[in-house]
C-alpha cells in the first residue's frame, strides 16, 4: 500500500453518490404549501400590495394604513423610499407562515418579517385593524432603515443591536404611551433589574420592549428629532455607544444612571401603592408547581378544581397541560407540538381552550394543515375526542362552550377579519354571528345560554378615517343576533369578559389605571368594581392574550400575572376579594403608562400618530393586477450552490453564484460558476426550483471536475545550459455531468416523500503539469500542461429513487436531542454500471432526566446487483468518525503490526475491512450540555459546548468477504469512548473524540476530529 492510495481513498466518499443525494435535504422539516394562492397586486401610490381575494375587504384598508404609515415616516426620516415598496400580505399567521418569500420555518412568535434583499415586507393580518395597524407601521420603520442604509453605505446597520433596530420600530410605531412596555419597566423596576445601557445586548432583556423604553426616553428627553439623527449616527459606525456620546453629548454610564432615575421616578410611587398577585390568592402555577417561566391562557375547570394551560416547562415548544389546581400537580399533557406534527400550532399567543359543563372534555383551537380547527379532548383520558377543520377560517381564537355543552362560539379570522361563529359539535354546522371589518373577539355565552359577551372596537373605531379605539365589551343576543355596547371605562382597554356563575356579573380586564387588572361589572346595575390592583399587571404575550378564566360552577377566578420576569397563574378563593371594590377611577389613567421621561403624551412621534387623516387615502384603488411571477435578481455571491453534500461527508463546488426569484418566492432560479484556472475544469451548476404548490419540484444540470493529485516529483535539468528546477505533478480528474429532476411531497411538517431522477456522464481524464523555475534564483521561467490518454472510458449512468423521509427531532446545540429522525430509500443506477442503491436509517432521541439525551441510531447502506462492487467505484468507507469513531487513519506500521511484521505492501487487511459495497452501522450516545450538567438544566450558557460517551459498531462487507452477521468472516468492528462537540458561531460543529476500538490491534485510543452535528 502506498501512501497515495490512502490519500485518494480518504478523499470524501463522494463518486457517485454526490449527484443524486445533494439535491435534496437528508432530513429537515418541511414547510408546507397547503394552500395555492391566487395572488393579485393592488398598486397604491407607493405600495404595490400583494393579496389573494379572499382578504380583498381587509386589504382596502391596509392599502390606506400603508400609505398612512409611509407619509408620516418619510416625514420622520426626512426622505422618500427608493423605489416601490412590495408588500405580501395574508390573511392568517397559519397562510403567512407557508409564504416562500421567506426561507425557513416561521415561529408562531413571527408577526410580521421586513427582508433585507429586496425590502419586502411579509406579514399576516394581525386580526383587529389597530393590531395590524402596529404590524405594518414597525414593519415600515424597518423598510426605511434599510433603504437608508443601502442608500448611504450605512454598513454599520447591520451590525446594530436587535434592541436599537427593533425598539425604533416599537417607538416610532406605538409611540410614548404602551401599557405593555410600561408594565415591563414597572416588572424590572419593581425586582429591581433595570438594565444599564451595556446590559441591553442581554438577551434577559427583551430588545421590543427595552428598545422601545429607550428611544422613548432619547425622545422625550432630547426631541424625537434627536431619536432620528441618533439612529442615522449609529447606521453608520454600528456602535450605539459611540453614537450616543456623539449626537446625545451624553457617556454611557450618565445615560443608564438618568434613565433608571427617570423610570423610577414615573413608576416608583406606582409600585409602592400596588400589590403583588399573590396578596389576592394563591399561586396556582408557576416555575416551582408545575409550570415553567411562561404560564398562560388559564381554563378552570368547572369547578375549580382542574386547571389547563399553556406552558413552555417542557422548554421544546408551549405545549398544553391539565393540572390539578390545589396542588399544581401535571396530571396529563393534552397536546404539545414540538415533535408532534400533528397540530402546526396551538394558538398559544392569543388563544384560551374552554371545558365543557359536565368537565369531561376541553375544547382547544388550533391549526392543523394550514387551516384554523377545534380539537376536542377528553380530560379523563386525554384523547383527541373530535377534530373541526374549517376550511375557509384561518385561525381559529377563544372557543367557549355553550351551557348546551353541544355547541362551541369562537372567534376566528377569514380573510384577515375577525368575526364570531357558533359551531355545532353534533351536526358539524357552523353560523356566523358577526359579519363587517370591526373585530369581535373573546366571546363566552351567559348561564342562560342566551347572549355572548365580546371584546369589540366596533363602538369606537372609525372606519372612514381609520381612526382606533378602546376595546370595548359587548353583549350579543343569539337569537336575534342584535348588539349592544356594555358599560365601561372611559378610553381604557376592556377584555376577556368572563361570567359570574348566576349571570348576574362579567368580570373582565381592564388596564384603566394603567395595569392590566381584574374587573367586575354588575350588568343589571351597571356598576363597575375592581378585583385586583397588581403592580405589574394581569398579562399574556400581547395586551390581546386571554389571561383569565372565571370557573363556571364555582366562581373561583384564575389569572397569569406578570413578576419579576415570569408569568405565573393566581388563583382568588376568597368571595370578598372576588367581589372588588368600587372603581374609583372611571377614565383611563394614561400617565401611568406614559413612557419616561415624559410627562403628557407629546413630540413629533406621537403628533403624527394621533393625525389620522393626513396622508391617508380617500380610498384603495378599485382595480388591482393579476400577479406576474416573473423572475428578477434576489442576490449574488451566496457561496451556496455549488457545496454538495453527500450522506457522509461534504464536497465543494461553486464560487460565484446568482440567485433569482418572482417576489413571491414561489420560482428560483440559481446559477453558480467556479472557475479554477483552465476551461477544463470549471464547474457550473444551474438549477431552476418551483415552490408554489404542496408538490416542490426542481430540475438542474451540473458539471463539477474532482482532482486529485496522483503523484508528485521534482527533478533539475541541465540539458540547456541553465539549470532548471521542474516540478511535476500527476493530476486525475474524474468530471461529472448531470442532469437532474426532484421533487418533494410534504404530508405535514414532519413528513415527506421525495422522489429523484438524474442521468449522469463521469469523463476521466489524467494531466501532467510541470512548472519550471531557475535552480539559480528560484524565478518562475514557465508552466506547462500535457493530457495524458490513461483515462479510461467515461461511464453514463441514469437513476431513479424514492425516499420516505421522516424528522421531528429538535436540535440543540450541536446535535438533536429530542424527537425522531428517519429516511429509507431506494432506487436503482443503470447503464454503464447497473446497480441498487437501498438506505434505512433511523435515529431517535429520548431525554430521561434533564438536560441528558440518550441518542440511538441504526443505519444500513448499500449496493446491490450486477455492478454493485465494479472495480471503478471507490468502495464506501466505514472508518468515518461520524459513522464509527476510533478506526480511522491506520498507517503502514499497523498493517505490518498486524501481519506480524511481514506484511505485503499490496494487502492490509485491517485497514481493507472498513471498506465494502454495504454497511451496517449503529451507534448509542449519552449526550448533554457541558453547562448545563453543572446546572442541572437544558441550558447551554456561555459555550454551545455538548459532552457525550458513546459506543459504536458496524461493518462493512462485499458480497464475496461477507459480515459475520450475515454468515461470513468480517467481524464488528466496535469502539467506546467519549467525545466533546463544540458549535463553531453556528456555522459549523466542530467534533473532538477519544475512542478506544476493540478490534484495531495497533492503537488502543485515537484521538479524532469530526466537522458534522451529532448523529
Ligand atoms: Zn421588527
Amino acid at each position: 500500500m502506498t501512501a497515495n492510495r490512502l490519500t485518494s481513498l480518504l478523499v470524501v466518499l463522494s463518486g457517485l453518490l454526490a449527484a443524486s443525494a445533494s439535491e435534496a435535504q437528508y432530513f429537515g422539516r418541511n414547510k408546507v404549501q397547503y394552500r395555492d394562492f391566487d395572488f393579485e397586486v393592488l398598486k397604491t401610490k407607493h405600495f404595490d400590495v400583494y393579496y389573494y381575494p379572499e382578504e380583498r375587504e381587509k386589504v382596502e384598508h391596509v392599502a390606506r394604513l400603508a400609505e398612512r404609515w409611509y407619509d408620516r415616516l418619510s416625514r420622520l426620516f426626512e426622505t422618500n423610499l427608493e423605489g416601490r415598496q412590495p408588500l405580501i400580505f395574508y390573511a392568517s399567521a397559519a397562510d403567512f407562515r407557508q409564504t416562500n418569500a421567506l426561507g425557513g420555518e416561521l415561529g408562531e412568535g413571527t408577526g410580521g418579517v421586513t427582508e433585507g434583499f429586496r425590502r419586502r415586507i411579509i406579514m399576516p393580518s394581525a386580526g383587529p385593524l389597530a393590531e395590524t395597524d402596529h404590524v405594518l407601521g414597525h414593519e415600515l420603520v424597518h423598510a426605511f432603515q434599510y433603504d437608508i442604509s443601502s442608500r448611504n453605505r450605512a454598513s454599520g446597520f447591520l451590525r446594530l443591536p436587535l434592541w436599537m433596530v427593533e425598539g425604533l420600530a416599537e417607538y416610532l410605531s406605538l409611540g410614548p404611551v404602551d401599557s405593555q412596555t410600561a408594565m415591563w419597566l414597572r416588572d424590572s423596576l419593581a425586582s429591581d433589574k433595570l438594565p444599564t445601557l451595556r446590559e441591553l445586548g442581554n438577551p434577559r432583556f427583551f430588545p421590543y420592549r427595552y428598545g422601545h423604553a429607550f428611544w422613548a426616553y432619547v425622545g422625550g428627553r432630547w426631541g424625537d428629532e434627536k431619536v432620528i439623527e441618533l439612529f442615522r449616527e449609529a447606521m453608520k459606525s454600528g456602535d450605539p455607544e459611540g453614537a450616543i456620546s456623539r449626537v446625545l453629548q451624553i457617556s454611557s454610564e450618565d445615560f443608564s444612571r438618568d434613565w433608571a432615575a427617570a423610570i423610577r421616578e414615573a413608576y416608583g410611587s406606582f409600585l409602592e401603592q400596588q400589590k403583588s398577585a399573590s396578596e389576592y390568592g394563591p399561586v396556582l402555577i408557576d416555575e416551582k408547581r408545575g409550570g415553567g417561566e411562561l404560564n398562560l391562557s388559564p381554563a378552570l375547570s368547572p369547578d375549580g378544581r382542574r386547571i389547563v394551560f399553556l406552558s413552555e416547562r417542557d422548554l421544546f415548544s408551549v405545549d398544553l397541560y391539565l393540572a390539578d389546581a390545589e396542588t399544581g400537580k401535571v396530571i396529563r399533557k393534552l397536546a404539545s407540538t414540538a415533535t408532534d406534527p400533528h397540530f402546526d400550532s396551538l394558538q398559544w399567543i392569543g388563544s384560551a381552550g374552554a371545558w365543557s359543563p359536565d368537565g369531561q372534555r376541553f375544547a382547544q383551537a388550533v391549526v392543523r394543515k394550514g387551516k384554523g380547527a377545534l380539537a376536542v379532548i377528553d380530560t379523563g383520558s386525554g384523547e383527541r375526542v373530535q377534530e373541526a377543520v374549517f376550511d375557509d377560517l384561518g385561525e381559529i381564537q377563544t372557543p367557549s362552550f355553550l351551557p348546551d355543552g353541544r355547541r362551541i362560539i369562537f372567534s376566528a379570522l377569514q380573510g384577515g377579519i375577525v368575526d364570531m361563529w357558533v359551531y355545532d359539535l353534533a351536526s358539524g354546522t357552523k353560523q356566523r354571528l358577526t359579519n363587517d371589518a370591526f373585530a369581535e373577539m373573546q366571546p363566552v355565552v351567559s348561564p342562560d345560554g342566551r347572549r355572548a359577551a365580546f371584546v369589540t372596537d366596533r363602538f369606537t373605531t372609525r372606519l372612514d378615517t381609520l381612526s382606533f379605539g378602546s376595546y370595548r365589551l359587548g353583549l350579543i343576543d343569539l337569537d336575534t343576533l342584535e348588539t349592544s355596547e356594555l358599560p365601561g371605562y372611559e378610553g381604557a382597554s376592556h377584555t376577556n369578559p368572563q361570567w359570574s356563575p348566576d349571570g348576574a356579573d362579567l368580570y373582565f380586564l381592564s388596564d384603566v389605571d394603567g395595569a392590566s387588572n381584574v374587573h367586575r361589572l354588575t350588568l343589571a346595575t351597571g356598576e363597575l368594581r375592581q378585583v385586583t390592583d397588581l403592580r405589574t399587571g394581569v398579562a399574556g404575550i400581547t395586551p390581546l392574550s386571554p389571561s383569565l378564566s372565571v370557573a363556571r360552577d364555582s366562581g373561583r377566578i384564575a389569572y397569569t400575572a406578570r413578576e419579576d420576569g415570569r408569568y405565573s397563574i393566581y388563583g382568588i378563593d376568597d368571595p370578598a376579594r372576588g367581589a372588588g371594590r368600587p372603581a374609583t377611577r372611571l377614565a383611563m389613567n394614561e400617565s401611568a403608562i406614559l413612557l419616561p421621561p415624559r410627562s403628557e403624551p407629546g413630540g413629533t412621534v406621537e403628533k403624527l400618530r394621533a393625525d389620522a387623516t393626513t396622508g391617508l387615502p380617500e380610498a384603495a384603488p378599485e382595480e388591482s393586477e393579476p400577479y406576474k411571477s416573473g423572475l428578477s435578481l434576489e442576490y449574488v455571491g451566496q457561496p451556496t450552490i455549488g457545496v454538495g453534500v453527500d450522506r457522509f461527508g461534504t464536497s465543494v463546488g461553486g464560487s460565484t453564484s446568482l440567485y433569482f426569484s418572482d417576489m413571491l418566492g414561489n420560482q428560483n432560479l440559481g446559477v453558480a460558476i467556479g472557475a479554477y484556472g483552465s476551461l477544463r475544469d470549471t464547474s457550473g451548476q444551474v438549477f431552476y426550483s418551483n415552490l408554489k404548490k404542496k408538490f416542490d419540484w426542481s430540475v438542474g444540470l451540473r458539471h463539477i471536475p474532482y482532482l486529485s493529485l496522483g503523484g508528485y516529483s521534482q527533478s533539475v535539468d541541465g540539458s540547456s545550459g541553465t539549470p532548471i528546477l521542474l516540478q511535476q505533478s500527476l493530476i486525475f480528474r474524474q468530471t461529472y455531468s448531470s442532469a437532474y429532476a426532484v421533487g418533494a411531497l410534504p404530508f405535514n411538517r414532519a413528513q415527506r416523500f421525495e422522489v429523484q431522477t438524474s442521468f449522469q456522464r463521469v469523463g476521466f481524464s489524467t494531466e501532467v503539469r510541470t512548472e519550471a523555475f531557475s535552480a539559480i534564483d528560484g524565478s518562475f521561467l514557465g508552466r506547462d500542461r500535457q493530457n495524458l490518454d490513461a483515462g479510461a472510458d467515461p461511464l453514463y449512468l441514469g437513476s431513479v429513487s424514492g425516499a420516505l423521509v421522516h424528522d421531528s427531532s429538535v436540535f440543540g446545540a450541536t446535535a438533536p436531542i429530542l424527537g425522531s429522525r428517519g429516511r429509507l430509500e431506494a432506487g436503482p443506477t443503470f447503464g454503464s454500471i447497473s446497480y441498487t442503491d437501498v438506505l434505512a436509517d433511523y435515529r431517535q432521541y429520548f431525554m430521561p432526566v434533564r438536560p441528558v439525551t440518550l441518542a440511538f441510531r441504526l443505519t444500513h447502506f448499500g449496493r446491490y446487483g450486477g455492478g454493485a462492487e465494479d472495480p471503478r467505484f471507490r468502495s464506501l468507507y466505514l472508518g468515518y468518525p461520524n459513522l464509527i469513531r476510533g478506526y480511522d487513519g491506520i498507517t503502514a506500521a499497523e498493517c505490518a503490526a498486524d501481519l506480524g511484521g511481514a506484511g505485503s505492501q499490496s494487502s492490509c487487511p485491517v485497514y481493507d475491512r472498513l471498506f465494502g459495497s454495504r454497511l451496517l452501522f449503529a451507534n448509542a450516545e449519552v449526550r448533554a450540555p457541558l453547562w448545563g450538567l453543572f446546572k442541572g438544566q437544558l441550558t447551554y450558557g456561555p459555550l454551545p459546548v455538548d459532552i457525550a460517551l458513546f459506543a459504536d459498531a458496524g461493518v462493512a462487507w462485499t458480497s464475496q468477504d461477507k459480515a459475520s452477521l450475515l454468515g461470513g468472516s468480517r467481524d464488528l468492528l466496535t469502539s467506546v469512548g467519549a467525545a466533546l462537540r463544540m458549535n463553531v458561531f453556528g456555522f459549523l460543529v466542530v467534533e473532538t473524540s477519544l475512542a478506544h476500538p476493540f478490534q484495531r490491534p495497533g492503537k488502543d485510543w485515537v484521538w479524532q476530529w469530526s466537522f458534522s452535528p451529532g448523529f
